[in-house]
């Protein structure tokens, strides 16, 4: 056989390969039209390589000469686009953000009430917008609960159960102090947090910016300033299931939303319980109304992720299809440091969260400045708005975004080509339209 047949064949077994990989993984991940159309290719592909074998030479010889130039083309288009890789830029001064004015607390104020008149008096600009979204209905209240009463009460309980978890977030630390480097520090707190149940950790020195600069709701005192100085932060998050958030925006979606804060907050709240018996502060942020800072940044500062286009933390493992825990502390800790993912490259080609957001909160145009720093602002009233009529936290972004497939050997190995080839990321864009679909199919959850 000639060496051009051999090449060829090979070139073709490669490809069959990973079109039968691809449909394998689709079908386990039920991801129906993903397995439809590469069974069609991979199939396609069968037959293409039986015809060149019956061919007879010199045709044979060119056939297979020609699928080997192919792919040999298409890896050097892939590896001669090496990604110039952009991550979040700061460009000024970051001022602290002021709780009261984040959208969750603004939707505790009640119409009459002191916070109320406190809040819309000092910013008149969001009364008209805050009022008019007032006027549909709360997530998990009348008329949204009867339209599927089991779930939303089981979300409810969730978040009541984090409610009561306020008490245990701070305390006070052991007289005596353990004596351990940094770097044991480290291990210990992430082989933790990995046994409790996250092994996609990290830690940052707790920039100040970050810091929420006034209290805005939960049990603390609304307006006091809020004095946070520990010196570390560690990040961690958690994976929600892909087969629910596929549902969005349906109620499985804040029933999955509150299991992972739930065990956020376990995590965070045993971890800090550990920390204070080594003899160093600690305090759980939890979510629900107990966060003294802000996430997302944070988490892109551990090395966790990028903010993508979608207005959130995309992980490097689970893409945004995660929920973050924090602690923060004086322990003595090694921090790491913020990687560049290729993730913004990506968002720039991608905009598929803005084509589906049924809202459309998230921006089609470039990054523009906020409070120093380059990034993607949503329309945050806009999505809140969408929340409440349908009384979830929707998530269909979450789901659409092609970061947010499973974490296992097929997505990661695209995952590394399009974090290090920008041709690689065009194909994955287009790739991830074609068999995923533009507006890619939702799944009845296994909740239901
Ligand atoms: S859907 Fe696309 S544009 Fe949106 S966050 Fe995900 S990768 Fe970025
Ligand atoms: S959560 Fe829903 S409404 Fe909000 S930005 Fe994402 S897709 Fe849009």
């Amino acid at each position: 056989m000639n060496i051009l047949i051999i090449a060829g064949a090979v070139s073709l077994i490669i490809l069959i390969c990973f079109f039968f990989l691809f449909a394998l993984y689709s079908l386990l991940e039920k991801e129906k039209r993903a397995f439809w159309r590469s069974s069609i290719v991979f199939l396609f592909l069968i037959i293409i390589s039986i015809i060149f074998f019956l061919a007879e030479a010199p045709l044979k010889n060119w056939l297979f000469g020609t699928a080997f130039i192919l792919l040999i083309l298409d890896l050097v288009i892939l590896v001669l686009s090496p990604l110039k890789r952009k991550s979040t830029e700061i460009v000024g001064g970051q001022n602290k953000v002021d709780e009261r004015d984040v959208i969750f607390a603004r939707f505790e104020y009640m119409e009459g009430a002191e916070t109320y008149e406190e809040y819309y008096g000092r910013r008149p600009e969001y009364k008209k917008i805050d009022d008019e979204i007032r006027k549909f209905p709360d997530i998990l209240s009348h008329p949204h609960l009867e339209k599927n009463l089991l779930l939303s009460a089981l979300a409810s309980a969730e978040f009541d159960f984090l409610e009561h978890q306020l008490t245990q977030v701070s305390g006070r630390e052991s007289r005596e102090k353990s004596q351990l480097p940094p770097s044991e520090n480290t291990r210990i707190i992430k082989k933790i947090i990995k046994y409790l149940g996250s092994d996609h950790c990290g830690i940052c020195l707790l920039n100040q910016a970050y810091v929420y600069s006034h209290v805005g709701r939960g049990p603390e005192h609304y307006s006091e300033e809020i004095k946070l100085e520990h010196k570390y932060a560690i990040v961690f998050a958690l994976e929600m299931d892909l087969g629910i958030v596929a549902s969005a925006p349906k109620e499985p979606v804040i029933v999955e939303t509150g299991r992972k804060y739930v065990e956020a907050a376990k995590i965070s709240i045993i971890v800090t319980n550990f920390i204070r018996r080594l003899g160093y502060p600690a305090r759980a942020h939890i979510a629900g109304s107990n966060y003294q800072a802000m996430l997302p940044p944070l988490a892109w500062l551990a090395g966790l992720g990028e903010l993508g286009r979608l207005g959130i933390l995309i992980t490097s493992k689970f893409g945004p299809r995660a929920r973050l825990g924090l602690i923060t502390t004086d322990l003595p800790l090694v921090a790491d440091k913020s990687k560049k993912l290729g993730i913004q490259n990506f968002c720039q080609k991608c905009k598929k969260c803005a084509k589906n957001c049924p809202a459309q909160a998230i921006p089609y145009e470039e990054k523009v400045e906020e409070n120093g720093v380059m990034r993607w602002v949503i329309n945050r009233e806009e999505c809140y708005k969408f929340w409440r009529k349908a009384g979830t936290d929707c998530a269909v972004c979450i789901y659409v975004c092609p970061y947010s497939k499973s974490d296992n050997a097929f997505h990661n190995f695209i995952r590394i080509m399009a974090q290090n080839s920008s041709a690689a990321q065009s194909l994955s864009v287009w790739a991830d339209d074609f068999f995923y679909g533009r507006i890619p199919l939702r799944r009845k959850s296994p909740l239901r």
